[in-house]
Parts: structure tokens; sequence; C-alpha cells
């Protein structure tokens, strides 16, 4: 088993949602409920943050500058320092405990995120599609933790994970309609070892499944239903994790540290940190929304 190392003792809440700027070689991730955006560069180690004034599910790069965020109320376009500049709606302002949780850009540029209620409600949540002119779209509903979403490498398929089925989903992707079909399941985690969160997907289609309340992240083959490899991460609640580095070799992988008792913290005092580890293969690039 493969083990990460700490590269920033973040000591987050609830740390999610990373992504690999490509332009900037640098790491974006989320402290969910601090409510925070971060920088890491890997080139100086330093990571730096602005506040939001909301919780902030997930945050990806727009290609003009700032981020498009999935927030506690709805899908906003925020600058460089975590304000607001657009609201582009909330389709859930029905749903005042629902709030935004993971997201991830296409490779049209297009936004997509997810939602889950915050009093555990089941089934209140749904996908949604952002397009770049602004327009929301509802693409699943019933959802009751929307986290990790991947694409196949021939964006033919679209994973993902609705965390409390401990089920990783598989469906036929028709990308120009930004539309999915033939739901089914690719992978249930066992006992023992936590619930699906977020994830990511490499260059040979497998995918890298972080395990919340687990201390790993999985490779699973979707076409197999089997675990291929695990890192080990020594924290917890392993939130996500994305492809980094020059060569998209090394695996970011966020934590929380929300929720865990004096002793879980003693263990593990760096829960809630970013970790890395290089890996063998290569991942798939991340996106920037075009909107
Ligand atoms: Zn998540």
């Amino acid at each position: 088993m493969g083990k990460a190392e700490l590269v920033v003792d973040a000591k987050a809440n609830l740390g999610e949602g990373p992504v690999w700027d490509e332009k900037e070689q640098c790491l974006y991730w989320v402290n969910i409920t601090e409510p925070s955006i971060h920088r890491y560069d890997p080139a100086t180690g330093a990571d730096s943050k602005v506040l939001t004034d909301q919780f902030v599910g997930a945050a990806v790069r727009r290609e003009s500058g700032g981020f498009i965020a999935a927030m506690k109320d709805g899908i906003y376009i925020l600058n460089e320092q975590g304000k607001r500049l657009k609201f582009l709606g909330d389709p859930e302002s029905d749903l005042p405990q629902n709030r935004f949780n993971d997201g991830k850009c296409d490779r049209l540029g297009r936004f997509w995120a997810g939602t889950m209620s915050m009093n555990g409600g089941k089934k209140m949540g749904a996908l949604y599609r952002v397009d770049p002119d602004g327009a929301i779209t509802k693409v699943l509903e019933d959802i009751s933790l929307s986290n990790g979403l991947a694409w196949s490498p021939d964006w033919q398929l679209f994973y993902y994970i609705d965390t409390p089925t401990k089920e990783v989903w598989a469906f036929d992707y028709s990308e120009e309609e930004g539309r999915l079909s033939n739901q089914r399941v690719v992978y249930s985690f066992k006992e023992g070892d936590g619930v699906p969160d977020g994830m990511t997907i490499d260059a040979e289609g497998m995918l890298w499944v972080a395990h919340w309340g687990g201390y790993k992240v999985s490779r699973i083959d979707p076409h197999q239903g089997v675990v291929l490899e695990e890192i080990r991460v020594p924290a917890k609640q392993v939130t996500s994790c994305t492809f980094g580095g020059s060569n998209l070799d090394e695996l970011y992988i966020t934590t929380a540290r929300g929720g865990l008792d004096a002793d879980e913290l003693n263990q593990y005092p760096h829960a809630g940190g970013v970790f890395r580890v290089k890996l063998a293969v290569r991942g798939i690039r991340s996106y920037s929304f075009k909107g």
C-alpha cells in the first residue's frame, strides 16, 4: 500500500474539492465550512486563502479569472478575492436546508455540481449542470449527498457518487447535450471501508476514490468492479483527490478534521491537511469554467 505525505498542515475542518490548475501549476481546494478557497503552490510550499461569505462546496477557476463557486445558496461567480461578482442562480431556493457540495468542470467548460441536505434528509438533493451562458439544468434528482464526479478518458462515461449509497455509479454520457442515461453500479464499498466521497480518474480509466471514515484512497477498476491499489492517508476523513504536478502523476488528497474525537486527533494530528503521493500512472487534466 502506498502512503501519502503531508504537504499542507492546514487543519481544515472540511478540506475538499482539489483542482489542479495547469496554467498556474498550483492546486486550488476549498475548506467548505471555514469557508475559504485555498491555493497551494508546490514551487514555494505556500498555501494562501481567500474567505467567502457562505459555505463553498466547490470552486473552479474561470478561464477569464476568478472562480465559479457552488455555495450554500446557489451558484456564483467570484473574483480573485472570493467576493461575489455575479449570482447565476439557486435551483433549490425552496430548500433552505440544502447546500451545494462537490463540483467539477467538463472539457466543454461546463460546471457540474450537486447538493445535499445539511440535516441528513434523504434524496433531497440533485446534480446540476451549469452551462457557460449561466443556464442551470438539473441532470439527476433524488440525490442524498452529491459527491465525486469523473468522466472517462474517452468522454463516453460519467461516474458519480451519492455518498450514503456507498456505491460508485456509471452512466452513459452524451457529451454535446450534457445528459446522463443508463445508470448502473460499478462498485460497492465494503463494510469497514468508510463511505465514498470525492474521486478522480487516471489516463487508464481507473477511478481514485476518497474514503470518508476509511483512512485511504482506492484505485478502482470500474469495468471489473475491483480494487487495484490503495493509498494510506494518515487522516480518518479522506474527502477527495485530484492529479497534479507537471507530469500529472502526483495525487493530491484533501481531508477533514471536523467530527473527530480527541483520541483520533491525537493519533492523526495532521487530519485536515492536504496530502500528496507520487504514482506510476498519470491523471486526466482539470478544466476551467468557460462562462
Ligand atoms: Zn465530498
